[in-house]
């Protein structure tokens, strides 16, 4: 009988690391005392639904946000609250429910073969984290099927820190072709896995500052690998989906050049709750409907509300 990974691989089951500053939609109960979504942005979203000018629209929303309330003992004392705002794109919440809708079925690549499903599930709970690390390495520049398709060959051998370092490298090539850069991901898995034996125990970091210092590690699997491996929400994973996404649907304040400034960009104001979300939703949305080239914007809910759908 296969137990959950200890330290969690169940992303419902993710802890947060950093301080909450707002609530978004679906994301879990509120607390007590908490504002619920004000009446009026979502009146303003639908008024936005029926304006044809979204370009004109989305860069204007700003909210005003509470950083910091007084104490009782410290209110009369003549302080105001310091009021920071918080800037926002116009129509994120319901963009954000439109595309949860288009993907409620669960069916694209993503969903199937993520790499919170390449893993052995009867593994060792380091050798599953392992194993979570080799697939995003793997899947980096490749198709969801061509990575799967390699770690099921990989597994069939038992894999683990030792299996690898055992391995020659041509025979790991064979391996794992054709996942794109193959012969660099040869070297880079050798030279992780050699530091992983030696310094972690064969483990994986717990940490995004020592898994981006291993080689061919980049910040995009190490927040994968902290939230599958560790159950850890150290920050959202953007990959070329995520980031053309928002950039298209003007989640960026300004447009982003790199997944990594998207990432800072949607830190900036998206709700912590969500965090953990918008990977596997926008990754699943841009491998069917928000496609690099050709996007399916007539048969898109939300249409109406993306700028960038006009020009594309
Ligand atoms: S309207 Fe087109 S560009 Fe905009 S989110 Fe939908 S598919 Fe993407």
């Amino acid at each position: 009988m296969c137990s959950p990974l200890e330290s969690g691989m169940n992303a419902l089951s993710m802890r947060m690391v950093t301080r909450s500053r707002s609530r978004g939609p679906g994301a879990g109960p509120r607390a007590g005392g908490e504002d619920p979504v004000p009446l009026g942005r979502r009146e303003a979203a639908a008024e936005g639904r029926k304006s044809h000018h979204p370009i004109k629209r989305q860069q204007k929303a700003q909210r005003l946000h509470v950083a910091y309330e007084s104490s009782d003992s410290e209110k009369g004392e003549g302080t105001e609250p310091l009021k920071v705002p918080i800037w926002e794109p116009q129509d994120w919440q319901q963009q954000l429910v439109n595309i949860r809708t288009m993907r409620s079925k669960k069916d694209a690549p993503v969903d199937q073969l993520g790499a919170e499903h390449c893993y052995d599930p009867c593994a060792p709970p380091k050798v599953r984290r392992y194993q979570v690390l080799l697939s995003l390495m793997l899947s980096s520049q490749t198709k969801d099927q061509v990575t799967a398709g390699a770690m099921q060959r990989l597994r069939a051998r038992g894999l683990t820190v030792d299996s690898i370092l055992q391995t020659d490298d041509s025979t790991l090539g064979e391996l794992i072709y054709p996942v794109g850069f193959w012969r660099n991901k040869v070297k880079y898995i050798k030279q992780t896995s050699a530091i992983l034996q030696q310094r972690y125990g064969g483990d994986i970091p717990a940490s995004v500052a020592e898994l981006v210092a291993l080689p061919g590690v980049g910040p995009k699997m190490a927040h994968l690998a902290m939230a599958v491996g560790w159950g850890i929400v150290s920050g959202i994973a953007v990959d070329t989906h995520v980031h053309r996404i928002a950039n298209r649907l003007g989640w960026t304040k300004k447009a982003t050049k790199s997944p990594e400034e998207t990432r800072g960009a949607l830190e900036e104001w998206l709700p912590r709750e969500l965090w953990s979300e918008i990977n596997g939703l926008l990754v699943g949305f841009g491998q069917q409907t928000c496609l690099p080239l050709h996007p399916r914007c007539p048969t898109c809910l939300n249409y109406a509300l993306c700028p960038a759908a006009q020009g594309l």
